[in-house]
């Protein structure tokens, strides 16, 4: 099967050995797609072990898995990387319709391993043009678009 991060690689081959700690990211975009791939299956214990000291509470994992499992996760599509950055639009439904969360994440190698620090958020939002974010491959305003 497919991995959930929209790699188009076999989930084994991609983020499985992250999840289960068999291995680890060696860039910090492995660990973003890995993230991501955690907010799929609700894995909070995931998304806040990769997260650096000063930033992870341990609430967090029950908050995480409360908001994956209201909503369905489309797409991820990775804009900008660098060393220590990874900006990406992912995109998901909730009641109210598709919404996109476009964020610029900060990632820091430390003590062996690829960590996330924090993020910066953009007010973006969906062209109607584009294609549709559920990759029906209608446009946008065809499709999930909603006034
Ligand atoms: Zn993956
Ligand atoms: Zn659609």
């Amino acid at each position: 099967m497919k991995c959930y991060c929209d790699s188009q690689k076999k989930f084994n081959e991609c983020c499985e050995p992250f999840l289960n700690c068999s291995s680890k990211p060696s860039t910090s975009k492995e660990l973003m797609r890995s993230r991501y791939s955690a907010y799929i299956l609700g894995n909070g214990a995931y998304l806040v072990t990769t997260t650096v000291d000063e930033n992870r509470y341990e609430d967090d994992i029950k908050l995480i898995q409360e908001f994956s499992s209201s909503v369905v996760w489309l797409k991820l599509d990775i804009i900008n990387e660098a060393k220590n950055m990874v900006e990406f639009k992912a995109y998901y439904r909730d009641r109210d319709g598709v919404k996109v969360q476009h964020e610029r994440s900060n990632f820091i190698f430390k003590n062996g391993m690829w960590l996330y620090i924090d993020g910066e958020l953009f007010n973006s939002k969906i062209e109607r043009n584009e294609p549709c974010p559920c990759k029906s491959n209608k446009k946008y305003k065809k499709c999930c678009f909603k006034i």
